[in-house]
């Protein structure tokens, strides 16, 4: 079939390499749906050991690469993808970032047993009493803002400003603290680097990636640029090599300073995407999150198309689970790719 030529004002959905000569563009169905269940495998991988130590991990687990059940059934996903498709859906909704849609969507899909944070419930409860999405936020340093974020990174690939705002507007409804805010500026902008680099077919050079990351957050906060650049020299020998020198480094807590290096260290030494899960999660301590991060980084740079069939056969797929998330991201690409 002969393509029709576009219209003018018509937009192209779908990059077709046979009708071009420039590069796949970064933002494409398998970079943001990778993204998306990159995260979900990392989390759902994760939440049998949320708050373990990496030696606890491996005497029980050996390396952990399979969805075991925890505190949710195998497979399940936390908190983290639960807010991460409240992202997802105001994408889907409205093209781009509404904090006070978000903050509804927060709202209408928090589930306690999914495992959020100690604040979160006091906050969602002032939410549900209809103060607004900029009033209820406490002045927290905590991950959540950097362990939902990967997906913005790929949907502005092409605009880093723009990847930024979105980044610390999503972040201040629940955290205002600007190591909280500077985590999740560093989540998103490494998620939308890896991105690219993935659709130029370049592999990541970890100082340079690190480096970008760092003085870009840097006005934000200076510690959190200080502890990206504590990242330990790569590349590693083996994953155990890497485990010993991430855990080494980071405390790999809740806190934004010591979840998000670790998972871009994770990301930047592995050679496919299950190797960048598996480390993150061998870390230990908030092993959901760091999975999560992790696993958005890898899916977005080696696309959906990558990631362990395993994985995504074993992931939760109830009315909000895998097939749903994959709509959501089919959705958002058709109406905005
Ligand atoms: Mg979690």
């Amino acid at each position: 079939m002969v393509p029709r030529p576009p219209q003018p004002g018509q937009k192209i959905a779908c990059y077709n390499p046979a009708m071009s000569q420039s590069p796949p563009p970064a933002f494409s169905f398998s970079r943001l749906a990778g993204a998306a269940l990159g995260a979900m495998c990392g989390d759902a991988l994760g939440m049998p050991v949320e708050g373990w130590s990496a030696a606890r991990i491996e005497q029980a687990h050996g390396r952990l690469d399979a969805m075991l059940p925890g505190r949710l059934p195998a497979g399940s996903y936390t908190d983290d993808s639960q807010m991460m498709i409240a992202i997802l859906q105001t994408l889907a909704q409205h093209g781009g970032l509404d904090p006070a849609y978000l903050a509804g969507r927060f709202l209408a899909l928090y589930e306690p047993r999914r495992g959020y944070g100690g604040r979160i419930d006091a906050l969602m409860s002032r939410l549900a009493a209809g103060e607004p999405w900029d009033r209820v936020a406490t002045d927290s340093w905590g991950n959540g803002g950097a362990m939902r974020v990967g997906v913005l990174g790929v949907f502005f690939a092409d605009d880093e400003d723009a990847c930024l705002d979105a980044a610390l507007t999503q972040c201040r409804i629940t955290h205002t603290h600007p190591r909280g805010l500077a985590g999740a500026a560093a989540q998103a902008l490494a998620v939308r680097l890896a991105a690219n680099l993935g659709a130029a077919g370049r592999k990541p050079e970890p100082t340079e990636f690190v480096e970008r990351i760092a003085a870009k957050i840097e006005p934000i906060d200076q510690h959190v640029a200080q502890r990206l650049r504590a990242m330990p020299l790569l590349p590693f020998g083996d994953e155990a090599e890497a485990r010993s020198a991430l855990s080494w480094a980071y405390a790999c807590d809740v806190s934004a300073a010591e979840a998000v290096p670790p998972a871009l260290g994770a990301f930047l030494a592995a050679q496919q995407p299950e190797q960048a899960v598996v480390l993150a999660v061998s870390l230990g301590g908030d092993a959901d999150t760091i999975g999560a991060m992790a696993g958005a980084l890898a899916g977005a740079y080696w696309g959906l198309e990558a990631l362990p069939a395993p994985w995504l056969a074993a992931l939760e797929n109830q009315s909000m689970g895998r097939d749903a998330v994959l709509a959501l991201c089919r959705k958002i690409c058709d109406e905005n790719c």
